[in-house]
């Protein structure tokens, strides 16, 4: 099997990744499912980079339906630790302009019809998620955004709802009073299970539209996601050519390490089903690393 560092689950618009070299594929199956469709990994300046295309190559899978489980698991079985996710995004600010780049700090789970954890069936665990970004991989996204010279926004609270439908005008005014600064269908549970996986990730946004808020524009319809989509995705994948060498090739943040406190159920008393599904999470949690 092939192995990869770093992943990129590219959103609507971005389904193939631009200068991997040493190009491998993978068609995994995992205990959840398989994944979206087969993972490239290839070689960016010396770094092993893992691609996903997070609704499928030809975009067939709706965002309720993505097999979120599978594409973290997947990318845990290569070996990686970081993911940078990519999505196209609605504004719900004035000053947040289509074909602007956002990279968030916090995240509202507005999502109600998908499986969210790994944790089920006799393993429970409660992860922090105060802070749901990795804090090294924002680092490294700020600084390839100002290398790039892109029009872009540190920070912000990005609000996932369920879709697929775009939201209603009262909807819309209710999660700007939220607070929420972006809104997007499939930042969850994605960033969560990356969490569980102790897997550092974090959020690169491309905004498309001013969802159906601002009097002056027209409503958001997914014509006018695409045909943004195509204007704005070179700075999206310009950023992430940049950030891939930025990015520490050491974890100094606590995301590797976070089911030590979070698992609340004994490894021991853990089903022996679940441990076996769950064997890439919990495996150094369990005496001697192999008691599965
Ligand atoms: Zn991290």
């Amino acid at each position: 099997m092939p192995d990869a560092d770093i992943a990129i689950i590219g959103g609507s618009g971005l389904y193939h990744l631009e200068g991997l070299e040493d190009v491998e594929e993978a068609d995994i199956v995992t205990p959840f499912g398989a994944p979206s469709d087969i993972i490239t990994i290839g070689t960016i300046q010396g770094r092993r980079v893992a691609f996903l295309p997070r609704h499928g190559r030809r975009h067939r899978i709706s965002p309720s339906e993505l097999p979120a489980l599978a594409n973290i698991y997947a990318l845990k079985s290569l070996g990686v630790e970081r993911v940078i996710a990519v999505s196209a995004v609605g504004s719900l600010r004035e000053d947040i302009h289509p074909l602007d780049i956002v990279i968030p700090d916090q995240l509202i789970d507005h999502t109600s019809n998908r499986n969210n954890t790994f944790f089920t069936n006799g393993a429970v665990a409660h992860i922090a998620l105060a802070e749901p970004f990795c804090p090294e991989l924002r680092h490294a996204l700020e600084q390839a955004a100002r290398r790039a010279n892109a029009n872009f926004h540190n920070g912000g609270t990005c609000l996932v709802m369920e879709g697929p439908q775009f939201s209603t005008r009262a909807e819309s005014h209710m999660y700007r009073e939220w607070g929420a600064d972006i809104i997007v269908m499939t930042t969850l549970p994605e960033a969560k299970l990356a969490r569980e996986a102790e897997m550092c990730y974090i959020m690169l946004a491309l905004v498309t539209d001013y969802d159906c808020w601002h009097p002056q524009y027209k409503s958001v319809t997914a014509d006018i996601v695409l045909a943004n989509l195509e204007k704005g995705i070179t700075a999206a994948e310009n950023i992430l050519q940049l950030a891939i060498p930025l990015i520490p090739e050491e974890q100094n943040c606590s995301c590797p390490s976070v089911l030590q406190d979070a698992l609340v159920t004994a490894p021991q008393d853990i089903p022996l089903e679940t441990r076996e599904q769950l064997h890439l999470l919990l495996e150094k949690y369990l005496d001697g690393g192999n008691n599965v």
